[in-house]
């Protein structure tokens, strides 16, 4: 009997906010690293997990016979329907399963996945007074012989394995499951049933898992979001959610909610009080930058991100595109994923990205349906001038470090870290090669699996690295919220330091089925300077670097080197002025200059809000390369891309 295995992303992130450690005060600035004269694909990640990528490789190739996955499982009491349960409440499962066709030999097994995370017990066979507790009832004559085992699967396993006789066609297997409820609320929910029919040790999942829904609590809280910019006379549209202790949207949400709007701003006074979601358009006709309040009868309240009406400041929209539904590691269908994103958050570009082959029995490398489901939601959301969706997903490397692909077009590959052809980020770049398609790497500083840096980033297809995300930041040891194991060496800086062209961008990484993450303080968030909200704007934005990264906070940030945008690559100059427009969300401490792999200059700003500023740059070098850190005093924070020199 192994160990369990438990989540690592879930259970650690869930629990991130109270672990940001002082890396940032122990650590002083890393010595640039030597460039590596070896051949990248003999390299691994500083934190590589080879067991792991081995496991995953195993069940990769793995035969599947006919005889497994066979069969049928539910809910005792449930069979024809999803029952609901309230969230965070203790529950007793007895999941029926009832052998068909060859049934299952002696030496086949059952396997029992439970959902993970956010409140599940973790099963165990002994103590029937804990939460957690298994027990299982076969007919006479079937033994059981019951395991928790350590699986390459975030998820913990029961196996089950019959002996005696073969259990027939028709006979059946109950199992009791006592657990907590998840704290989340969520659609289908899954208990996850393999069946080894004929004893090989490899099992297939049935695809009929029990499932159940668990439903939101009451409102807590409201979030409210309107754009980042606009141009006078432009309608803007806010959206206002209610939400529970948990974010998720609130049950049974009836108040009106109250907007106080400042001068200047023509729209409803009031939303409708029907719905946890709820939005309204705007106009605006002078230059300036405004925040709305809205409020229920009952005191739940909220403000809006800063908003900037400009004449001649470039468009601004918010982006996550890292975060996970039920089709890997995460909280929810697909479906329920892109509206939170688009109606909760209030996103504008949305990407979801379900790991290739991790989080369940369905990875997405050997299970169409899944990557089918994905496809067919981007398809269905994405509205071009409102709410920008893209196909992608995580190339899950426990070699090299995890990637998302992201793909600007309806239809895309799954490439697999787990398929020999693309286990390395060269083959992955090589396979993308020609397609509509960019690359990017997340938490490379640290866990699970740091970036191994030795891949320098393929020059089309990887233009952005993610610097920050719930997991914390991965900048330099001196950012905020430093992500909390870092390994020193593998910073974003180091990885500019060996002469490598990223622009920053933030995600969530949410696992919760909320992305954007509105409630949490310290996630992580793109910003995208496009003058269109398309496909085709949004990658050329991206590509070009023309990005800054948030900690959460929808920061309004303009920066330029003379004409030249951030992520831009310019001539060598004696000098060149360098220009910055902030609207920060709360007052801002300070604004550091990153020249190169140090910090030039650390900008006081007085607790202000909003700042404009200009500063002279000289003798920039080729090779140079310089950015902007906004750091609010509640540590908020955002990263400009860097500005390259030729
Ligand atoms: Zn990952
Ligand atoms: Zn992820």
């Amino acid at each position: 009997m192994g160990q369990v295995h438990r989540a690592e992303h879930r259970f650690r992130w869930l629990a991130l906010g109270a672990f940001t450690l002082a890396l940032s005060c122990s650590q002083g600035k890393q010595e640039p690293a030597a460039r590596i004269d070896v051949d990248p694909a003999t390299t691994r990640s500083p934190t590589a997990a080879p067991g792991t990528a081995a496991g995953v490789r195993r069940e990769w190739e793995a035969r599947r016979d006919p005889a497994d996955g066979l069969g049928h499982a539910w809910l005792e009491g449930a069979s024809d329907k999803v029952p609901s349960y309230e969230r965070a409440q203790p529950a007793h499962f007895v999941i029926v399963y009832e052998a068909e066709g060859p049934g299952i030999a002696v030496g086949g097994s059952l396997e029992l996945r439970v959902p993970h995370a956010f409140g599940w017990s973790v099963p165990r066979l002994t103590h029937p007074e804990m939460p957690g507790f298994v027990e299982v009832e076969a007919p006479d004559g079937v033994t059981v012989e019951s395991g928790v085992s350590k699986e390459a699967t975030p998820r913990p396993m029961v196996r089950f394995q019959l002996g005696g006789r073969p259990l027939a066609a028709g006979e059946r297997v109950r199992i009791r499951y006592a657990s907590s409820t998840d704290v989340l609320a969520e659609r289908g929910e899954r208990f996850w049933i393999s069946v080894d029919g004929d004893g090989d040790g490899q099992a297939a999942a049935l695809a009929d898992a029990p499932q159940i829904d668990i439903v939101a609590g009451k409102a807590t809280g409201l979030v409210a979001f309107w754009p980042a910019t606009a141009h006078p006379g432009e309608r803007v549209r806010l959206r206002v959610a209610a939400l529970d202790d948990s974010g998720n949207p609130a049950r049974g949400f009836e108040a009106p909610i109250e907007v106080n709007k400042p001068p200047g701003v023509e729209g409803p006074q009031s939303l409708p009080a029907s719905g946890a979601t709820q939005t309204a358009e705007y106009g605006i006709a002078d230059e300036g930058v405004y925040q709305l309040q809205v409020r229920t009868p009952d005191g739940l309240a909220a403000t809006t991100n800063p908003l900037l009406v400009s004449r001649s400041a470039p468009r601004i929209v918010w982006g996550d595109i890292h975060g996970h539904s039920n089709r890997s590691d995460g909280t929810g269908p697909p479906h329920d994923y892109f509206r939170y994103a688009r109606d909760v958050a209030a996103l504008d570009v949305a990407a979801l990205t379900d790991h290739d082959h991790w989080g369940g029995p369905r990875r997405l490398d050997v299970d169409p349906a899944g990557w089918q489901e994905i496809r067919d939601e981007v398809q269905r959301f994405n509205e071009p001038d409102r709410f920008v969706t893209l196909l992608g997903y995580e190339w899950t490397s426990w070699l090299h470090g995890h990637r998302h692909v992201l793909y600007f077009q309806d239809d895309g590959p799954v490439l697999s870290s787990a398929d020999p052809r693309f286990e390395t980020p060269a083959q992955l770049w090589a396979g993308l090669r020609g397609l509509p398609a960019l690359t990017f790497t997340h938490h490379p500083a640290g866990g699970p699996v740091a970036t191994n840096w030795a891949f320098a980033p393929d020059p089309v297809l990887e233009p952005l690295v993610e610097i920050v995300s719930v997991a914390g930041s991965s900048e330099s040891p001196d950012a905020p919220r430093v992500l909390h194991n870092a390994v020193a060496g593998n910073f974003v800086r180091d990885a500019l330091d060996r002469g490598y062209r990223l622009g920053f961008v933030g995600s969530s990484d949410s696992h919760d089925g909320h992305p954007g993450c509105p409630l949490l303080e310290g996630c992580g968030l793109v910003a995208i300077q496009t003058e269109e909200l398309t496909r085709e704007a949004v990658f050329e934005a991206l590509r070009a670097r023309r990005t800054y990264a948030s900690n959460g906070p929808r920061i309004v940030l303009e920066a330029r080197l003379d004409e030249y945008a951030i992520g831009a690559v310019l001539p060598p100059a004696a000098s060149r002025t360098l220009s910055i427009r902030v609207n920060a969300v709360a007052p801002i401490s300070k604004i550091d200059l990153v020249r190169n792999g140090a910090i030039v200059e650390t900008i006081d700003c007085e607790r202000r809000r909003e700042l404009r500023i200009e500063r002279t740059v000289r003798d920039l070098a080729s090779g140079d390369w310089l950015y902007l850190r906004i750091v609010q005093i509640d540590d908020g924070a955002a990263w400009s891309s860097p500005f390259f020199v030729e």
